[in-house]
């Protein structure tokens, strides 16, 4: 086999066997193909797309590249819930008490964040004593006992992929479906739970922009999935604006508790539901209306409330966060309020540039070696459709005095857009179509 006859084959537009496929990236990890021709491939790739088949392939091949984690130890249903990443995305903080409520074992090896998301465990992290850092037998002793257990990621999952995606990175091919979808699942399928439910976002802050394309991603996910025998449903989800009313670490965690408490209402409380009631259908436990129903109860009744203490305890977090979160959370008192100067609706809030703005104020990763500050981050008072009158706040930075304010209020301004007509309706519905 000769990487360039692989390549050829894809540049016309043919299809790559499953022994080719292997060869390319095997050879590649080991160090035997050269950085040049794989991404001549990817870029073959990238213009001649994948058939269902290859992208199976392709997803088996980087899976089987590393290590798989064994979730046995816990007994019950685990069901694993993947979000291709968005701005304001604290949902496994909020939706982990909640499904746990119900019965479903929760037990999830998140990341950190790079560029304008943040990661899970960052966000933990905001909550003081809160260790993400656990060995295997606390992770499952956790998990067996709470029902609950959030960690770093430390296994060696899909270590291909992890060569291929920088390599994708620097030759402008990461933004192809089948490498995409690939690249997710040869990860989450390294994860033995029954199934998992994938939260696909769309919009200014995703990486797919069209709700086609993200239903396109969606369905060859599910279609790998499905072909390792594995249970799965996505949601192609809004990220045409951030989810919530914050975003930045300790507001997040502030917004989570204040979701699983019932305090408040928005788009983001809503996501958290419909992907708990998902996460339940899919176990087999419960009905996805009978699941919603019970969830909902369980957040006014003070069950998932407990269960978030507990959990939050049992890593080390201290749980008085749970009922007085502002007392014990580090939130910044060096504020600044976005002003509006003009009278409207808002028509447009590119969420990447709020997500780069948050950033900007030192709560993401411009780099892997930055330090994120935990206490700083934007609260939002203003979302798509609202109506907004001259003076009237739109947002408020949450700063520190090393970083301060003023680069990541130009970039927040910039993401904003009011005109005088209400933006289609189309803009701020949650959730745009579910595969299965
Ligand atoms: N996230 C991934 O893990 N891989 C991609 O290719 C894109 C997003």
């Amino acid at each position: 086999m000769r990487p360039y006859d692989i390549i050829v084959k894809k540049r016309d537009g043919g299809i790559n066997t499953k022994e080719e496929i292997k060869y390319m990236i095997e050879k590649y990890v080991e160090g035997k193909i050269p950085d040049y021709q794989i991404a001549s491939w990817l870029m073959a790739i990238y213009f001649k797309h994948m058939t269902s088949e290859e992208r199976y392939n392709l997803t088996m091949t980087m899976l089987e590249s590393g290590d798989k984690v064994d979730l046995s130890a816990i007994e019950g249903k685990k069901i694993d819930k993947h979000s291709t990443g968005g701005v304001g995305d604290k949902t496994t903080i909020s939706l982990a008490p909640m499904v746990a409520s119900i019965g479903l074992k929760v037990s999830k090896l998140s990341g950190r964040g790079l560029g304008h998301t943040g990661g899970t465990v960052d966000k933990l992290e905001a909550i003081p004593g809160f260790k993400t850092a656990l060995s295997e037998e606390e992770f499952f002793k956790i998990a067996n006992e709470k029902g609950v257990v959030v960690a770093g990621q430390t296994a060696n999952i899909a270590p291909a992929d992890k060569k291929i995606y920088a390599l994708r990175d620097t030759t402008a091919t990461v933004n192809e479906i089948s490498l995409i979808s690939a690249s997710i699942m040869s990860k989450k399928l390294g994860i033995m739970s029954d199934g998992i439910v994938l939260d696909v976002k769309t919009g200014s802050g995703a990486f797919m922009k069209s709700i086609e394309e993200s239903v396109e991603l969606a369905k060859a996910m599910v279609d790998i999935a499905k072909k390792n025998g594995k249970k799965v449903t996505a949601l192609v989800t809004n990220m045409d604006q951030p989810l919530g009313y914050t975003v930045g670490n300790s507001l997040e965690v502030l917004e989570a508790i204040q979701t699983v408490k019932g305090e408040i209402k928005n788009d983001f409380t809503e996501l958290c539901l419909e992907l708990s009631a998902h996460m339940v259908d899919l176990s087999g436990i419960m009905s996805y209306e009978k699941a919603k129903e019970e969830i909902q109860k369980n957040i006014y009744n003070g069950k998932v409330k407990e269960i978030m203490k507990e959990w939050i305890k049992s890593q080390g977090g201290n749980p008085e966060v749970v009922e007085n979160p502002e007392k014990i959370l580090n939130i910044s008192n060096l504020t600044y309020d976005f002003i509006s100067d003009k009278n409207g609706y808002i028509t447009h809030i590119d969420a990447e540039s709020v997500g780069i703005s948050s950033m900007l104020l030192g709560a993401g990763r411009a780099s892997k070696e930055d330090i994120i500050d935990t206490s700083v981050g934007i609260k939002i008072y203003k979302k798509l459709g609202d109506e907004v009158k001259v003076g009237e706040k739109i947002a408020t930075l949450y700063y520190s005095e090393e970083k301060g304010y003023e680069e990541a209020l130009k970039k927040l301004k910039e993401s904003y857009i009011i005109k005088d007509e209400k933006p289609h309706e189309n803009k701020t519905k949650l959730i745009y179509e579910i595969v299965k």
